[in-house]
């Protein structure tokens, strides 16, 4: 997938979006969704994706989406922050293919960092107990303020 082209309406975020797949859902507003990596980096990774547009990547997304995006993130990663107290936060995203991006709806990854624990590389991770990421979505969603 270039960096230009169609937005896929069967992409597997729009069909989170559309209640169509299962997500573990941590936070949501009109303008932003967040919910649990599948496929963890380190504890707590979660994805914030827009509501409000259908931009595949930062190039293409309207101004006006990206700052309700963004706000949303920083939301959300502070929620993070409060809740599982991580030494840091990468805040990151990929746009197209060849730099590493899978779905191409527009997103947010929020990654903690904890003190002398690796984080697994992009895509090459296992998929996480849906039970420990439920537990963690609770944990972060009671942090959102
Ligand atoms: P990217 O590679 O930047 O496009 O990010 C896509 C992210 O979505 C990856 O980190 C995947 O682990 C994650 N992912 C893929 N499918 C799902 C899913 N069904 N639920 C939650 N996260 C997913």
């Amino acid at each position: 997938m270039s960096l230009i082209g169609a937005y896929d309406p069967d992409n597997i975020f729009a069909k989170i979006l559309r209640g169509e797949i299962p997500a573990v859902k941590v936070f949501e507003d009109a303008d932003v969704l967040a919910f649990m990596d599948l496929f963890p980096q380190s504890k707590g990774h979660t994805l914030v994706i827009s509501k409000t547009s259908q931009a595949r990547n930062v190039l293409e997304v309207a101004p006006v989406d990206l700052e309700r995006l963004i706000l949303g993130v920083q939301r959300v990663a502070k929620a993070v922050e409060a809740a599982l107290k991580p030494a840091g936060l990468i805040v990151t995203q990929f746009n197209g293919a060849p730099a590493g991006q899978t779905v191409f709806h527009l997103h947010f990854h929020i990654i903690p960092r904890y003190e002398g624990v690796e984080v697994a590389g992009h895509g090459r991770s296992g998929m996480a107990d849906v039970e420990v990421l439920k537990a963690l979505a609770t944990e972060i969603g009671g942090q959102i303020a």
